[in-house]
């Protein structure tokens, strides 16, 4: 077939395809103004992401031999990304398995020197927040559920870790009977000086719970309500001090 006639007759056919593409193009991006003009982007704050342990210290290890470390990455990334897209600006503490020790013979030096290096770079951020991802295990496997700490040293963190201990158990896990508790005795959470909250997503040593915090689905899952939770916190934060 002559090639001139082809295109002519296919001319309508693109036409409606450039039109459709234009309207897509209309469409998201009109997606995309309306939730950066609805997002509450606050003023004041720094998202830290602190994925618990790297390197040198795995941390706990699940019941298939996971460290904890892994998963705790995992999670903050999917966390940074998230808080990214809502507008906010983060900071992560490591972005692959690693310590940031810098000091230390011994395992237990360097752990030492890794704590304190996360709080010196917490601490030297402007208008911070900490969330600071870990996963908990105990030696009796049939306990599961997430849990929230808060810093003892900035009072607000116990209001951020109410809101979102009970966003995790609404979204998550109905039945879990978790509180919000203090921090006491986490060095981390005892010498930040900004709002800040520890999140034990759950249990690596319950077979069940194990499963869905390796899982990507999870995984997005519990992002999505700590980012969520997060963000809604700071919003009701400014409007009640009326800075939006
Ligand atoms: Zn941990």
């Amino acid at each position: 077939m002559n090639c001139k006639i082809q295109i002519k007759r296919m001319l309508p056919l693109y036409s409606i395809i450039i039109f459709l593409w234009i309207v897509i193009a209309q469409v998201s991006s009109e997606v995309v103004t309306a939730l950066a003009e609805h997002s509450p982007i606050p003023h004041r704050s720094h998202i830290v992401i602190d994925a618990g342990h790297g390197g040198i210290d795995g941390g706990a290890v699940s019941c298939t031999g996971i460290p904890e470390s892994m998963i705790n990455l995992q999670i903050s990334e999917r966390i940074n990304d998230l808080m990214n897209f809502l507008g906010y600006e983060t900071v992560m503490l490591r972005k692959s398995d690693t310590s940031l020790h810098t000091d230390g013979n011994t395992i237990a030096q360097q752990k030492i020197s890794d704590l304190k290096n996360r709080v010196e770079i917490i601490n030297q951020t402007s208008n911070a927040l900490l969330i600071s991802i870990h996963q908990n295990t105990f030696s009796d496997r049939q306990y599961s559920g997430s849990q929230v700490f808060y810093a003892t040293t900035a009072h607000k963190s116990e209001e951020l870790a109410k809101h979102l201990q009970s966003a995790l158990m609404e979204a998550l896990n109905p039945k879990n009977k978790r509180t919000a508790r203090k921090a006491m005795g986490i060095y981390l959470m005892e010498h930040i000086q900004c709002e800040g909250v520890l999140i034990e997503c759950g249990f690596i040593s319950n077979p069940y719970e194990e499963i869905n915090l390796r899982s990507t689905q999870y995984q997005k899952k519990l992002s999505a309500v700590i980012a969520c939770a997060t963000s809604t916190y700071l919003a009701e934060q400014q409007k009640q001090q009326g800075a939006v």
